[in-house]
């Protein structure tokens, strides 16, 4: 079986300064892969150019067998690969609801109705502010928002910037719980964090990159076992 993404020699670069030196990585359908790493590693870069924000200066993105280097970005949610990015990016302005429904705005099926449905039931805090500014949510409402405005587009494969960031251990948990749960009914997840104990623990498989490079790879729980990432990422000595 072949993966379901599979990410091979991506260079990425903005200008002169080259963000992404040649990674390659691959997440198999019903996984939840985590790639961590530290400030300015490279997460977000990759993510933005896996999402068609960004083009690569070399090197190949495949998703469901398309290659997507030359996809646009809103034809790529399309094909069923969603994204929530770093700073959740809602629309202040907008209710909670109409930026959900963004989520929705490359679909033309009947089906939106119950996915909002589906939306509010994973997080019910949506449905009781519904009518509410998005603007007026705190850190975790809107990291909630975001993630259900992702699922809209009713993705075969969700991408997840930091979503920890900013969040407070209770609300993260929560967060990673319906991580859990998004798994579990059929969504393939690949996940970004700083947090490498809370990304690691979920994991099938993760990879650690450091200034532009994979350095380790290992199932979650190898990695958690790792000496190098205890030191590095989980502040032991
Ligand atoms: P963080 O967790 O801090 O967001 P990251 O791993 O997501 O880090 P990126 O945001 O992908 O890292 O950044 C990778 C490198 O690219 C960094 O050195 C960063 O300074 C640089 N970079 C990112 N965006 C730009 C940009 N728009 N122009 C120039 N350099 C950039």
């Amino acid at each position: 079986m072949s993966a379901m993404l599979e990410v091979k020699d991506l260079v990425v670069s903005y200008g002169k300064i080259k963000a992404v030196k040649g990674i390659s990585f691959s997440v198999d359908e019903g996984e939840v892969v985590s790639l961590i790493g530290t400030n300015g590693a490279g997460k977000t870069t990759t993510l933005r150019t896996i999402s068609g924000l960004l083009r690569p200066v070399s090197g190949s993105i495949t998703f469901k067998g398309t290659d997507l280097t030359t996809v646009a970005a809103h034809d790529i949610v399309q094909l069923g690969l969603a994204h929530s990015p770093e700073g959740r990016r809602i629309f202040p302005k907008l209710t909670v609801e109409e930026n959900l429904l963004l989520g929705a705005f490359a679909r033309k099926d009947k089906g939106i109705r119950s996915d909002l449905e589906a939306a509010y039931a994973l997080f019910p805090i949506l449905q009781e502010r519904r009518t509410q500014p998005a603007g007026t949510f705190s850190g975790g409402e809107q990291q909630m928002l975001a993630m259900g405005r992702a699922m809209m587009s009713r993705p075969k494969m969700l991408m997840l910037d930091e979503p920890s960031m900013g969040l407070s251990p209770l609300m993260m948990k929560r967060i990673m719980t319906t991580v859990s749960t998004l798994q579990s009914q059929g969504t393939t997840i690949l996940l970004v964090e700083q947090n490498a104990q809370a990304a690691l623990k979920r994991a099938t498989k993760g990879y650690v990159l450091e200034v532009g490079r994979i350095v380790l790879s290992g199932t979650g729980r190898e990695l958690l076992a790792s000496d190098d990432v205890r030191k590095a990422y989980l502040g032991e000595d």
